[in-house]
């Protein structure tokens, strides 16, 4: 059985047919970078959430979660930082009027000299533009874009603009704020949402240090550059969690969320040769330290997941901003001899995009196999290979006829089963049409029920990876699956 090289534009349209993802608005001809999911994604988004939210906030007794609102007050996005440094620096194209991201550019411009065999100049392009952007030299990074004559892919000239800065928050005006400050941001990210619920969950949940607040939720960028599906999109959701520590210990927490973050990834069925470690050159504003977790998308390594040490910056931001106090009260300090601590925590972050997320579990999970069948017949299926405590619907029940009581018999399992894990009915069409179908979507089990049922209450069990079938008695189907999913 040949697996063919796993294809991007297939995964998209496979996204779009078999109910995962619609990009937005379509019915009007879409909006770009943004993208809605269907009945499939939604379900499979929830259990990547639910896994993320339960490793944080159920097994560390130490991480609790809130949900935070996707507005905030104004001065909260002048205090972390956003409306004075949240750029990217772009560059525009005097003909085709297109506007690139810069970093962007000169990767691509990497990647095709990597691809004509000309590493050395890759490597050399790439090096230089870290140290420029390090240095924000913007005139430098200009020359590096002409000195290697690279084109923009629409007018193929080399007529650039200057570089220059654009934020990428979305702005929208509300009418309850005082008039001078009734602009307020789309949050670009949900950390800031913590952050200024420090002392409320801290004092109300009465959280000892080292102790985590974890969310999930909506953030919003305006991205220039918006492509590769659902990898950057304006709309996006985040799952992020800020570790609160003592000051001095960032180092050790930063190593420690590193290595579990990478092992939760594994957990959840990637393949630890597809993740690595990128360490951040340029640093933002608020980072003493700084990696990104990257996957290999069918487009090459890039970041799944970020970690940050953001060192007291956002506390001490928001204390000077709201002229409040904003500490923590260190007693295991006095316990431990040393004299009582008054000090703003330092915070670790790991933020993880969940659409990211979902785009890796499918990636990895769809796959084109194609095989010969006896007599020389061409035969295949696409199946989505999503680990089973991930996938959308667990079990698909089918009985093989409408009719001679089998539908009553298959009616029964899916009341028996529905309770415990998501099950999908189905009584039309041929038995094999019926699990393609099924391994489409990615269900991992199927059941059909057939008159034999009726004879010895047996059933025919099929596994969606091996298409592997068995019989088994019908009051076991219920406790296998709920074993298989665990
Ligand atoms: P990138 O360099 O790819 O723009 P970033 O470094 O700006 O990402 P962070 O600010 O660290 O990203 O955000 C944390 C996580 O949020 C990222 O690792 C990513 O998974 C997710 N994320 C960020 N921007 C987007 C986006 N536009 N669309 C989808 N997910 C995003």
């Amino acid at each position: 059985m040949a697996n063919e090289a796993n294809n991007f534009a297939e995964i998209i349209s496979h996204c779009k047919e078999y109910g995962y993802i619609f990009q937005s608005s379509e019915l009007y001809d879409g909006l770009a970078a943004v993208y809605d999911y269907g009945q499939m994604g939604a379900q499979l988004k929830k259990n990547l959430r639910d896994a993320w939210w339960k490793s944080m906030t159920q097994l560390h007794e130490n991480i609790v979660g809130i949900d935070a609102a996707i507005f905030m007050h104004p001065t909260v996005w002048k205090a972390s930082g956003h409306v004075d440094n949240f750029s990217d620096p772009m560059i525009d194209n005097k003909d085709s009027n297109k506007r690139y991201r810069v970093d962007h550019l000169i990767e691509g411009f990497a990647e095709e000299q990597k691809a004509a065999g000309k590493e050395q100049l890759a490597d050399e392009v790439l090096t230089q533009m870290d140290i420029l952007i390090a240095a924000s030299d913007y005139a430098g990074l200009k020359k590096l874009i002409e000195d290697n004559k690279i084109k923009c892919a629409i007018s193929k000239t080399c007529n650039w603009t200057d570089v220059r800065d654009f934020n990428l928050m979305f702005s929208t005006k509300i009418g309850s704020v005082s008039e001078e400050a009734d602009t307020i941001y789309l949050r670009p990210e949900t950390a800031q949402g913590i952050f200024v619920n420090f002392l409320n969950v801290q004092k109300s949940g009465r959280m000892k240090i080292p102790f985590g607040i974890a969310q999930t939720g909506k953030a919003f960028r305006n991205e220039i550059v918006a492509r590769q599906f659902i990898f950057r999109m304006r709309e996006f959701e985040q799952m992020e969690m800020q570790f609160f520590i003592r000051p001095g210990t960032q180092m050790q927490w930063y190593n420690y969320w590193k290595g579990e973050r990478k092992k939760w990834h594994e957990g959840i069925g990637i393949p630890a040769e597809k993740l690595r470690f990128h360490d951040h050159v340029k640093l933002a504003h608020y980072a003493d330290a700084a990696l990104d977790i990257e996957f290999e998308f069918p487009f090459g390594w890039k970041e799944l997941e970020g970690i940050h040490s953001r060192t007291d910056y956002d506390l001490t931001q928001h204390a000077t901003f709201s002229k409040k106090k904003i500490q923590y009260f260190d007693n295991d300090l006095n316990e431990e001899g040393k004299p009582y601590g008054n000090y703003p925590p330092y915070v670790v972050e790991t933020s993880v995009g969940l659409d990211r997320l979902f785009l890796t579990i499918l990636s990895l999970a769809y796959t084109n196999e194609k095989w010969t069948k006896e007599g020389g017949t061409p035969d295949g299926r696409v199946v989505l290979k999503i680990p089973a405590k991930l996938a959308p619907v667990k079990l698909a029940i089918l009985p093989l006829l409408k009719k001679d009581g089998l539908p009553e018999i298959a009616t029964a399992l899916m009341n028996n089963c529905k309770q415990s894990f998501h099950c999908f009915y189905e009584e039309k069409d041929a038995i094999g049409k019926r699990y393609r179908r099924m391994d489409a979507v990615g269900t991992p089990f199927c059941v059909t029920i057939d008159h034999q049922t009726k004879e010895d209450n047996t059933v025919t069990i099929r596994y969606r990876d091996d298409m592997r079938q068995e019989r088994i008695a019908l009051s076991e189907v219920k406790g296998l699956v709920e074993k298989l999913i665990e």
